[in-house]
């Protein structure tokens, strides 16, 4: 059933996501706040889904422990049959890695080296070999449209360019589940559309699992699925094709 185009470059095949009666609760001097009130909820690999949602909903409560950066209060979070909940800190910070690319608003780049050299960064923490590095960061460059601007730093780059640089520093290690958090929260209407249409490619053309959160309704109108939360909760789905 999977028709994806894979090629050296892109390989790893997107992951599927569970969610089970998922909690986060946090704790303050003052009070408890329930970020998530036990969610049940599913991605199946290489499908691309938006989250919509107001602000404080728990958007990014949810893709920080899809991305294992944080730890669930109660409940399940399984990534292709890896409950990460029950992983321990070393298999947690393998899985970010090995299988996550995660894009933010704020791009996330190092602004005194060139946009080669970023994304050259995550390769070298995994022991990839210079040449195959040089060879990766440039093709992925090209994947996102700005091969031409590979010695630029980031600081010399305008928003969607730098916007750009950030999708390809996420796929730099092949990730199969990649999470973006408001990723077009910064640009004008037609970079976020070209943003989310890339973001949309890697599911149609790699087989990513490609999971986005955005308040942007222009931005989620283009993705096949959209789950909708409130208050912690997922309150309906809406599939824009139906
Ligand atoms: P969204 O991304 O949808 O705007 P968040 O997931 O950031 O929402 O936040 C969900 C709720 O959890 C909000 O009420 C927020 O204030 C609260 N929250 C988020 N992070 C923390 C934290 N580290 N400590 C305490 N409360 C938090
Ligand atoms: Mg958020």
């Amino acid at each position: 059933m999977d028709s994806a185009r894979r090629d050296g470059f892109f390989s790893q095949a997107g992951l599927g996501v569970s969610v089970a009666g998922l909690t986060k609760r946090y704790r303050t001097a003052a009070e408890e706040i329930y970020a998530l009130h036990g969610i049940d909820w599913e991605v199946a690999p290489g499908d691309a889904v938006a989250i919509m949602g107001p602000s404080g909903c728990g958007k990014t409560t949810l893709l920080n422990l899809l991305a294992g950066v944080d730890r669930a209060s109660g409940g399940s979070v399984v990534v292709g049959g890896e409950d990460l909940t029950r992983a321990p800190e070393r298999a947690l910070e393998e899985y970010r890695l090995l299988r996550v690319g995660f894009v933010f608003q704020l791009f996330n780049l190092v602004p005194t080296i060139s946009a080669l050299e970023n994304l050259e960064m995550p390769m070298m923490i995994r022991g990839v070999p210079a040449d195959e590095r040089r060879a990766r960061a440039e093709s992925l460059l090209a994947t996102v449209g700005i091969a031409e601007k590979a010695a630029k730093r980031p600081e010399e780059l305008s928003g969607g360019e730098q916007q750009r640089v950030a999708v390809a520093l996420a796929l730099a290690n092949d990730p199969a589940l990649i999470l973006a958090d408001e990723p077009t929260g910064n640009l004008d209407s037609e970079n976020a559309i070209a943003i989310t249409r890339l973001l949309l490619s890697l599911s149609a053309d790699h087989g990513k699992t490609v999971i986005l959160v955005s308040h942007d309704a222009a931005v989620v109108r283009q993705f096949p699925k959209v789950s909708a939360m409130r208050d912690g909760r997922f309150v309906r789905s809406a599939n824009s094709d139906g």
